[in-house]
């Protein structure tokens, strides 16, 4: 492309002004604290469904200090329901680490933000240009497609070699004046254009600030970038779920291995087939099983199919394992359950 990375930037910015979105709730700051959770919230999840959270999150954890002194358990209470809890917990971690080894005060320097837990690179650079105004370059799946479309950068990004060429790419197109107010809004602005304009199905590039300079709009092809050519498959996984239950309708639930699936959360035993669930109760033949509808559950790169089996326990006589404990209904709205697992409870009413 022609135009040189300053007036790339200029024209990124006046589109942000004036066509870019302003009223999202964790724009109005530069406090590093609110940026850093949209940000880690926006990693996996829609604009839409964070919003909730968000607000929740803030009224519940209203700053560092309060989140850094809160139990873990609870902090997955409130995250409970977005999903990639590892989120939470290094949310958790990292609230720590910025109070015990920086006094409480955010480090600005993208290089030293990125060695907090859960921080990567392009949420060490979100954090640095728009709170510090540092001239730093994201590079998160939005803004990575959008300058791979605009460069026409057709190298395979699956290569790290290749990444570190795009974010050396994107680093000459920074604005290079009035960074604190410039380097917020630009950023912002790619932001806005990859959500907003370049999406990956269905770019509008008749609507698009940077179409004039865009390479894959000139050869007509913008669905050919990102190229990307090891592609992650789908596959199914069955679970087996003890839902043993006694009289007072209180439910045994114990805490999943950290890692793994739901790792630190509080779940129904989980079992990889039904025998290893039937003998995993004292004495199965006196008891009444009852299989429940099966729920799926998608995750990134799996579908979980999730058969839920009820057990009535009589007396407590039947103890379906260590580690875990009898938790009545009235406690599971406090704790820590992953979202399929507080559906199936709340369906039992
Ligand atoms: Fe994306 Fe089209 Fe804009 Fe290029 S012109 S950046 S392909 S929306």
């Amino acid at each position: 492309m022609s135009s040189s990375g300053n007036d790339f930037a200029s024209v990124v910015i006046r589109w942000q002004r004036d066509h870019g979105r302003h009223d999202l709730p964790w724009q109005q700051t530069r406090d590093p604290y609110p940026v850093w959770l949209s940000e880690i919230m926006l990693q996996q999840t829609q604009v839409g469904t964070v919003k909730a959270y968000y607000a929740r999150f803030l009224e519940r954890f209203p700053d560092m200090d309060a989140l850094a002194a809160a139990d873990l358990d609870e902090v997955l209470s409130v995250w409970s329901g977005l999903g990639y809890y590892s989120r939470a917990r290094n949310l958790h971690r990292c609230a720590q680490a910025v109070r015990d080894r920086f006094g409480g005060k955010w480090p600005r320097s993208p290089d030293v933000l990125e060695t907090l837990p859960g921080i990567g690179r392009s949420t060490a650079a979100a954090i640095a240009a728009f709170c510090f105004g540092e001239r730093v370059a994201i590079l998160d799946g939005n803004v990575r497609r959008v300058l791979s479309r605009v460069l026409g950068f057709d190298s395979d990004l699956s290569k790290a070699a290749n990444q570190r060429a795009l974010w050396a790419l994107a680093e000459q197109l920074l604005p290079v004046d009035h960074l604190r107010q410039t380097m917020p809004a630009y950023t912002q602005g790619l932001m806005d254009i990859g959500a907003t304009v370049c999406r990956a199905r269905g770019p509008d590039c008749g609507a698009c600030p940077v179409a004039s300079v865009c390479t894959a709009r000139r050869d007509g092809d913008p669905h050919a970038y990102p190229v990307r050519s090891r592609r992650l498959s789908r596959s199914a996984q069955f679970l087996w779920l003890l839902w043993a239950v006694r009289a007072d309708g209180s439910v045994w639930l114990e805490r999943r291995p950290t890692p793994g699936v739901w790792a630190g959360l509080y779940c129904l035993p989980v079992f990889t087939s039904w025998d290893a669930l039937t003998s995993s109760v004292a004495a199965p033949g006196s008891a009444t099983l009852e299989c429940l509808p099966v729920v799926v559950h998608a995750l990134t790169h799996k579908d979980l199919s999730l058969h839920p089996v009820r057990i009535p326990m009589a007396g407590g006589q039947l103890t379906p394992g260590d580690g875990g404990e009898w938790f009545s209904a009235a406690r599971w709205p406090g704790l820590g359950l992953p979202a399929p697992i507080r559906k199936i409870l709340s369906a039992a009413g």
